[in-house]
């Protein structure tokens, strides 16, 4: 029997699932983590597709009527459960599940606070005794599960401490930390590595047919799937643009030029830009440190400004760069406890300005 045909999936899991599989000897329940945009969650719908496939020698085979309702989430046997917004219309969420129909490796974009409620776990356990209905196996996907509430998570420990025998489980989490030791233990846990720039550019291409542009974009994200999927559908250029502008105001510490360029990010209005920006401003960073320790010949994430990070490199003492990186975390934090994205960025300036020396000569 062949496994995953044509995918990509870390060597580890990837050996990990087809042991299970050739020695039929999969666990219950499965808690895969991991950083943001490793393929978590198309890696599940995968494994919950080899569960249920019919073909005789290739699973998933992606053809079968199976593999086919699990691709459009339709399978009445597998559930994928996200975590919702108390205001979301089913069509809202139809919204996010299209999304990931269209390409499981793309991120839903949560915006607002969402939750797995108690009334989600309480139908999942009602269905949970019944016996699949066309399947060979029950596959409940849960994904953001660290979203559960404590009366959530303690109501679908009960599930997970007597699942039934046509159950699996698969939660999925980018922050094991968050989880309830309880739940943790009763799971087996599958980690996932970021995927290299070589894996996260294949999958671009399986899915957006991109060339060299997604190459760039690949390197840019650091292997993030999330992130790559979202920068090739808005271009990163202009962002990155608006970053090294911000920077050189930071920098000059002329607060007019720093209020231009603090009025043009704020002029979006959108959190996810801001966000982007800091991301991006993070980078930048970590290029930078990566140039100083490494020298010259170092690999740069940011290869649209390697002339200017190379400059950016010899012009400031690099001691206080990680100092830096912080203050941008700090920022990241701002942003989502709501401060005003202004302050925020008027706050950050002024503590990169702090901490950058120049170097003489
Ligand atoms: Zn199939």
């Amino acid at each position: 029997m062949e496994y995953f045909k044509g995918m990509i999936i870390q060597k580890t899991v990837r050996e990990r699932f087809e042991n299970a599989f050739t020695n039929d000897r999969l666990a219950h329940a499965y808690l895969f983590y991991g950083p943001e945009g490793s393929g978590k969650e198309a890696t599940a719908l995968a494994v919950a597709k080899v569960v249920n496939c019919q073909h005789p020698g290739r699973k998933p085979c992606n053809e079968c009527l199976s593999c086919e309702k699990i691709s459009q989430i339709q399978h009445p046997d597998v559930k994928f459960v996200i975590p919702e917004g108390k205001t979301w219309t089913t069509k809202d969420l139809q919204k996010k599940y299209k999304q990931k129909v269209e390409n499981p490796y793309s991120g839903i974009v949560y915006t607002g606070p969402t939750s797995i409620s108690i009334d989600r776990i309480r139908l999942l356990k009602d269905e949970a005794k019944f016996a699949p209905y066309e399947g060979q196996k029950k596959v409940y996907i849960l994904t953001e599960v660290d979203q559960m509430s404590r009366p959530s998570a303690n109501s679908f420990l009960k599930l997970l401490e007597e699942p039934p025998e046509n159950l699996m489980i698969i939660m999925i989490t980018n922050s094991l930390d968050k989880l309830l030791d309880t739940i943790r233990s009763r799971c087996q846990l599958v980690y996932f590595p970021a995927f290299t720039s070589e894996e996260a550019f294949a999958i671009l291409r399986l899915y957006k047919n991109q060339d060299a542009e997604g190459d760039k974009t690949a390197r840019i994200a650091q292997g993030n799937l999330k992130k790559i999927f979202e920068l090739s559908e808005q271009g990163p250029d202009e962002k990155r643009h608006v970053v090294y502008d911000y920077l050189k105001a930071a920098a000059s510490g002329n607060a007019l030029t720093l209020q231009e360029v603090v009025d043009l990010i704020h002029k979006e209005r959108d959190k996810k830009f801001l966000l982007d920006v800091l991301n991006l401003l993070t980078l930048w960073f970590k290029d930078t440190i990566h140039l100083v320790s490494v020298g010259d010949e170092a690999p740069i994430i940011n290869v649209d400004f390697e002339d200017e990070i190379h400059r950016f490199a010899k012009s400031y003492a690099p001691s206080d760069f990680d100092q830096i990186v912080s203050e941008i975390e700090n920022a990241i934090a701002a942003v989502g406890n709501n401060v005003y994205a202004p302050i925020i960025l008027t706050v950050l300036a002024i503590q990169i300005k702090k901490h950058l020396k120049r170097l003489k000569g």
